[in-house]
């Protein structure tokens, strides 16, 4: 049976709550919870002699046992070690100030546990175990998470006002569609949301593309920009950004960025009939998406806007 915490995935906690919700102990990093068949791990970032690290998507967790050579019999690295056939699942808390847990949700181990030699509290070299942790997607990512949404579609509207404003950028005609996927970045983990990289000249070439025009009909009513001499337009990522998870490419590509009048832009996101707009604009599209490496269904899509 699954069992279900109902922590929001990013939500900070306290000690004591964890040892409620999930009636686990209250000490280390790894604790097991026979009641509801789990195994919380703590991931200390403000621990000093624990160096859990994340990369790609990964984290090296580092096994339990603060003295000597780490081993795998009679504790929960056993358990940890074997999670993927045992049936426990795995539910992970970053430390990042102390006394704060934040939940990650359910992570599974990614790849086949491995010794290293780590450096003990008393400076002495010794062997641990690192278990590489992936989060589990489906239930990380909070689909309808209406307040990053919120955020992206601001940081998208502001990056390119600000961006104009210093007067960095000329605004040139459009330099093409580049017609292959581009690599992604890294997320940039906030405390309770994920900030997704994107590019203000990628957006503004985008707009650039469709003549500073509303891609949903071009004789959509628009003002001058205060601060350049093209039409206000907003730079819209039909396959939204806070999806970038289950792509293996960026979707901060022109190709899939509509240019939109304020009006659909809000439509599109909050209007009782966006999908509508969202057939459209997908057939328009759907052809360039495959070329960079997006493929997917109008189904696919319109799944990220319910
Ligand atoms: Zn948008
Ligand atoms: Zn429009």
């Amino acid at each position: 049976m699954i069992f279900n915490p109902n922590i929001e995935i990013g939500k900070i906690i306290s000690n004591d709550e964890i040892m409620r919700i999930f009636k686990c102990g209250n000490m280390g990093g790894m604790r097991r919870s026979k009641a509801n068949g789990v195994l919380v791990l703590i991931s200390d970032q403000t621990k000093k002699f624990y160096k859990d690290n994340w990369k790609d998507n990964i984290l090296y967790y580092t096994g339990m046992g603060k003295k000597g050579d780490q081993v795998l019999k009679g504790n929960q690295n056993l358990t940890l070690y074997e999670s993927n056939k045992n049936g426990v699942e795995i539910h992970l808390f970053e430390v990042l100030k102390k006394k704060e847990y934040t939940y990650r949700g359910i992570a599974h181990l990614a790849a086949e546990p491995f010794m290293e030699n780590q450096k003990n509290f008393e400076g002495e070299m010794r062997s641990v175990w690192i278990f590489p942790l992936e989060l589990e997607k489906k239930r990380v990512c909070v689909l309808n998470d209406s307040k990053r949404n919120e955020i992206n579609i601001e940081l998208d509207n502001l990056l390119i006002d600000k961006e104009l404003n210093e007067g960095s950028f000329d605004i040139q005609p459009f330099s093409g569609y580049q017609g292959t996927p581009k690599a992604k970045k890294e997320a940039v983990k906030q405390n309770t949301y994920t900030i997704y990289y994107r590019d203000k000249k990628v957006a503004l070439n985008a707009l650039a593309h469709a003549e500073y025009k509303c891609e949903v009909d071009k004789n959509h009513k628009l003002f001058i920009r205060k601060n350049a001499n093209i039409f206000y337009t907003e730079p819209h990522h039909l396959v939204p950004m806070e999806y970038s998870d289950q792509f293996d490419v960026s979707l901060d590509i022109e190709e899939n960025i509509i240019s939109l009048c304020s009006h659909c832009h809000n439509e599109i996101h909050y209007g009782r009939d966006r999908f509508r707009l969202i057939k459209d604009l997908y057939e328009m599209r759907a052809k360039l998406l495959k070329s960079v490496g997006i493929d997917i269904t109008l189904e696919e899509l319109n799944q990220m806007y319910k």
